[in-house]
Order: C-alpha cells, then sequence, then structure tokens
C-alpha cells in the first residue's frame, strides 16, 4: 500500500503513520517529494487497510500498488523519475550520464591510460572489473584486491568515481572501499544475497539484467535491494539471450521506454556487452540515447588488441572524444544532457 502525504504534512504525523505501519509487522519506506511524501508500506495488505490511515492527520490518500515490485514501481514514486547524485554526477531524469572504461583492470599503466581517456573526452564515470564473472573457469579472473587498489589510484588521479563489479558478498568492505557504484553483473542478478548486501551496504548498485531475464524479474531484483532502504539503483540493459545467432546478444532497445513505464529508477544501456564487436557500438548507443536511456556504460581500451578482455568490442582512445560528442548529440533528442563537475 502507498500512503500518500498531505502537501506540508509534519515529521510527527509521518513518524507517527510509520508506526502504525510497523505495529502490524509491515515495514514502511519513506520517499520524500517536492510536494509529497510517500510512505510505501510493504506487508500484509489486509493488516494495513485494517488501520484506516485515511483518517490520521496529515493523511490525503491510501492507495494499493498493483505491481509485485512495489518500491521499484513508477506509482510508488508518483511518476517522478529517481535522480541519482555520484559526486555531483547525476543520472536519471534530464540527466545523462556516460560510464566508460576497460572490461578488466590489467595492469597500473593501461587502468591509469585508460581513464586519463575517459577523463579527457569528459564522460562521468570510470568503469573496470577486479573481479570478472568469466564463461571459462581457465580464462583470466580479475586481479581482485590489487585491481582495486588501481582503481583507487586511477580515481585519486583523475577524480573519476568509480563503477566496479561486486562478485562474492566476502569482498563487500574492500569493494566499499572504492566503489562509488557497486556493479552487479547479469549472471549475478538473482544472487538474492548479494542483493540484500548490496542493499544494505546504501551504496549506489548498478544492476544488469540476467541473460534471460524479463523485466519484470529485474524489477524484482531491485526490489531486493531497495527493500533494504537503498534507493540507489540503476537498471541495466546489456542485451539478452534470442535465437538470433549473428550477434552474441540481442540488445532489448524496447526495453528501455517500457521500463519507463514500469519503473522510476534510471535505465543505463551496455552496448560492448550485447554487441561483442566495436563496429556495432556506437550504433546500438546513439539508438538507446535516443530512445531515452539515462547513460551508457561503454568499454574502451588504450590497446585493445592487446587486452586481455573483450579487447574485439572496445572503443579506440582515439574514436571515443567523437563517440561521446554524438553519443551525447543523441541524448538531447530525449531531452537529456550531461552534467559535468
Ligand atoms: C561487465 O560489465 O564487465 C560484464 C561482465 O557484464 P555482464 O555482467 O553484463 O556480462
Ligand atoms: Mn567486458
Amino acid at each position: 500500500m502507498m500512503i500518500v502525504m498531505k502537501e506540508g504534512a509534519s515529521t510527527n504525523q509521518v513518524e507517527a503513520v510509520i508506526r502504525q505501519v510497523e505495529q502490524t509487522g509491515a515495514s514502511a519506506h519513506v520517499s520524500r517529494g517536492e510536494v509529497h511524501t510517500v510512505i510505501g508500506a510493504i506487508g500484509d495488505r489486509e493488516h494495513i487497510a485494517n488501520l484506516e490511515l485515511e483518517g490520521f492527520p496529515g493523511v490525503d490518500h491510501v492507495v494499493p500498488i498493483s505491481r509485485p515490485y512495489k518500491l521499484a514501481s513508477l506509482q510508488f514514486k508518483r511518476g517522478q523519475p529517481t535522480v541519482i547524485d555520484i559526486d555531483g554526477r547525476r543520472i536519471g531524469g534530464t540527466s545523462f550520464m556516460t560510464i566508460a572504461g576497460p572490461c578488466t583492470v590489467e595492469s597500473r599503466e593501461t587502468m591509469l591510460d585508460a581513464a586519463r581517456i575517459v577523463r579527457d573526452a569528459g564522460a562521468q564515470l570510470l568503469r573496470g572489473g577486479a573481479y570478472k564473472p568469466r564463461t571459462s573457469p581457465y580464462s583470466f579472473q580479475g586481479l581482485g584486491g590489487e585491481g582495486l587498489r588501481l582503481l583507487q589510484e586511477a580515481k585519486e588521479e583523475t577524480g573519476l568515481p568509480i563503477v566496479t563489479e561486486l562478485m562474492d558478498a566476502r569482498d563487500l568492505e574492500p569493494v566499499l572501499e572504492v566503489a562509488d557504484v557497486i556493479q552487479l553483473g547479469a549472471r549475478n542478478m538473482q544472487n538474492y544475497t548479494l542483493l540484500t548486501e548490496v542493499g544494505r551496504s546504501g551504496r549506489p548498485v548498478l544492476l544488469k539484467r540476467g541473460l534471460s531475464a524479463t523485466l519484470e524479474e529485474l524489477l524484482m531484483s531491485a526490489e531486493y535491494v531497495l527493500k533494504e532502504g537503498n534507493a540507489n539503483v540503476i537498471l541495466c540493459e546489456r542485451g539478452i539471450h534470442t535465437f538470433e545467432t549473428s550477434y552474441r546478444f540481442t540488445l532489448d532497445l524496447q526495453a528501455i521506454p517500457v521500463l519507463k513505464e514500469m519503473t522510476h529508477l534510471p535505465v543505463v544501456v551496455d552496448p560492448s556487452h550485447a554487441a561483442g564487436k566495436r563496429a556495432l557500438v556506437p550504433a546500438l548507443s546513439y539508438a538507446a540515447a535516443a530512445a531515452g536511456a539515462d547513460g551508457i556504460i561503454v568499454e574502451i581500451h588504450p590497446e585493445p588488441e592487446a587486452a586481455i578482455c573483450d579487447g574485439p568490442q572496445a572503443l579506440y582512445a582515439e574514436e571515443f572524444p567523437e563517440y561521446l560528442r554524438k553519443l551525447e548529440q543523441a541524448a538531447a533528442l530525449a531531452g537529456k544532457e550531461p552534467v559535468r563537475v
């Protein structure tokens, strides 16, 4: 249920409602909008209805949230998009964000070079995996703790906030020391323990859509994070498995406008992992931006031919500034612009 407070309802009135909701064993999630405060009550619908909260001081009205994903639903935010601030860079609403960097942290030199390329072009966030989910157990698995240390160095030098993947809840503490955004990979979209832990951490999360997950399943996974009180979830479409074999994954562009009807959470698109091939990346990126994506997460590498992983899909340093310029033009078609600090 969603309890919409009156304009100007007092803190005491909001707290009184929360106490009532919690007495039924339900949990209360507060969202403070510009005009109205909304309390999402998640629990037994009948018990909450029996409270007859409509009659409480400061309460405007009470409406059921019909979707199975409650806190992620557009309804919960009364149609208003969530805007997430990552160290002054914003994503969501009218703010467009580009996240770029290598697939994995390979060495000090490549990581720092990549970071400079990303910063100099004017992108907002730096990506790089220290822990890598690889299809083959014999492939490079990432530098782990040493990779995190190199990300920290890249952040200190360039000032760029870091997006890095967490694969195992046991690594949460060291990852929290450097990650401004924790990436949960496609293969972990339904790792509910990990979702809960990341939710409890409060750190912004980039949640990738599973390879065969529906949008509803993606939102139910986001709900695990939101339920722990972490409102900073960014969804990521990265291509799904279909019957098509001419390319690695099918980038589901339709997911962008459809997610916008379902949820208030920002949506980014990863053209690199969908394509698996550099030549396809610009077209997919511009299409995604023009379709209303709130951002792009893209792989770039100072020397793709020498990359340890995903080199064939990484953009070259020389092409990145022009790519970013066109990407931002495409985003402008959807009424979005980047925030530079
Ligand atoms: C990645 O972004 O490095 C990655 C492994 O992506 P995905 O989880 O989408 O495969
Ligand atoms: Mn990769």
